[in-house]
């Protein structure tokens, strides 16, 4: 039969393309073609149709079709969080928050629970259209194999996560221990698909880019479209914060994660505990402490970065430390405001992430963008499209120290991380003015086809890979023990 389709490509056709990326272009009546997990070509409708006639077909309708967005922390484990009752009086600052919510909830956690908490808010990121997570895990009674457990969730839901364990001093010495010990355990697991980007040790991001990922593929182009966790899933040496860790934990970590090529995931100056707590243990600023223990560099996340100084900020500039900005969490938990643009501006990578917030990172972006300029009284602080140049471009690079090809763009050779809005605008939309329309008017609501690496993971709002309602189902009455224990 003649109407036989080239079942490894997919031609998404009558789109509003908004390409991101270095093409930064939006394109009308535009077309895309995914062969295997990568994006093979992109241009007009009619061009495609007539250069890909046998490709299987999705027809856009005039949707606007973007890259799939990039979290650059989260924490799938605080998703029993959502309605539960802190008992006694509320939390007055940060530490309380710590001690009486999140450090009772991850001792609370379960196997099981673990595996439900990520596939809710993997469920939740299909649907909002989030396609790469950074994740920062911590469950004190279920260390071992938990990046295990979380990692299935991860290929089960075909979506893309780097995963870590928080290590930290405040459960005691053998969980310290083990935290380091599941860090190692997985990295190794997952290191047979790392890869090298040569020049990425200087930290220029020039380096990066310049260099084309042609290192390493994974299997053959058939194989790609149902291709195995090789490249959705990778793993990074967590912490949990200066302020739980001492020395010679530190020293311990430094040295575990040393042959392993890899490097940190932390929370840095979150609250201005944690420089108070520095300050006494050390005599030292907590980004100056860290260095010194060898803990930053062009591989390490330091997350928030709200408390720090100019110096603190040359320092991340220096190592070339990846900074996320977290600004949901940071106002839910009246933390302060980071100066982000001042970190832009010195030429540090921040990008954004939700720090266990929904996975909704349009609603991310518009907090960026409103609490700044509240923040410095000032309504030109945080212009629209620098909240693009975190979410898009930074959390790009951000993701492309843990993944081997580009993400965040629409481009030939990127992964194919796509979705679909039904996003109608009633003002001219350009590449000049898309980052308020994003602002504006995107909602993650409108996200109607997610696809990540090739494969659709949701189509006209229909979860292909989850049992939306059996997990729903399953994490209520998980959520109910897991309270009770708290
Ligand atoms: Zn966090």
């Amino acid at each position: 039969m003649s109407m036989k389709t080239t079942q490894d490509q997919l031609l998404i056709t009558h789109g509003t393309l908004a390409t991101f990326g270095e093409r930064h272009e939006v394109i009308e009546d535009g077309a895309l073609l995914i062969r295997g997990n990568e994006i093979a070509a992109i241009g007009p409708s009619a061009a495609l149709e007539g250069s890909y006639p046998d490709a299987e077909r999705l027809d856009a309708a005039g949707r606007l079709v973007m890259p799939g967005s990039i979290c650059a922390h989260t924490h799938f484990y605080g998703a029993f969080a959502r309605g539960l009752a802190i008992p006694g009086a509320p939390p007055e600052n940060f530490p309380q928050i710590l001690e009486k919510l999140w450090w009772r909830l991850d001792k609370a956690l379960l196997w099981e629970d673990v595996r439900l908490s990520a596939l809710v808010c993997l469920m939740d990121a299909i649907r909002h259209g989030t396609t790469t997570l950074i994740d920062h895990h911590a469950s004190p009674h279920a260390i071992d194999g938990s990046l295990d457990v979380i990692a299935e969730a991860v290929q089960e839901a075909g979506l893309r996560a780097c995963l870590c364990y928080e290590v930290t001093d405040r459960d005691g010495p053998e969980k310290m221990a083990a935290g380091i010990q599941e860090n190692v355990r997985f990295i190794n697991k997952v290191s047979g698909f790392r890869f090298q980007v040569p020049g990425l040790e200087t930290g220029q991001p020039e380096a990066l880019r310049a260099e084309p990922f042609t290192a390493f593929r994974a299997g053959s182009q058939g194989e790609a479209l149902n291709m195995g966790p090789e490249t959705r899933i990778a793993g990074t040496f967590g912490l949990h914060a200066s302020l739980t860790l001492s020395e010679e934990t530190l020293a311990r970590c430094v040295e575990a994660a040393a042959p392993l090529g890899v490097g940190f995931h932390i929370h840095v100056a979150e609250d201005k505990a944690d420089q108070q707590d520095s300050l006494r243990r050390s005599g030292l600023r907590v980004v100056e402490r860290l260095q010194r223990a060898g803990i930053l560099g062009p591989r390490t996340i330091a997350a928030h970065c709200v408390h720090i100084d100019a110096y603190e900020k040359d320092i991340l500039r220096e190592t070339g430390t990846l900074v996320v900005h977290n600004p949901r969490s940071n106002m839910n938990n009246a933390v302060g405001v980071a100066d982000v643009e001042g970190m832009l501006r010195r030429g540090v990578t921040v990008g954004l992430g939700n720090d266990g917030f929904s996975n909704n990172m349009f609603a991310e972006m518009k907090a960026a963008y409103l609490v700044h300029k509240l923040h410095r009284g000032d309504p030109r602080a945080m212009p629209g499209d620098v909240v693009m140049q975190l979410a898009y471009a930074n959390n790009a690079q951000i993701a492309a120290r843990f993944f081997p090809r580009p993400l965040g763009e629409l481009a030939v050779g990127a992964y194919a991380d796509v979705i679909i809005l039904d996003y109608r605008p009633f003002t001219p939309l350009s590449a000049g003015n898309l980052p308020w329309h994003i602002l504006f008017g995107v909602e993650g609501s409108e996200v109607t086809h997610t696809i990540c690496g090739g494969r659709l993971l949701m189509k006209e709002r229909e979860l292909l890979t989850l049992d939306e309602e059996a997990i729903a189902a399953r994490a209520l009455e998980r959520a109910q023990q897991v309270w009770k224990r708290f």
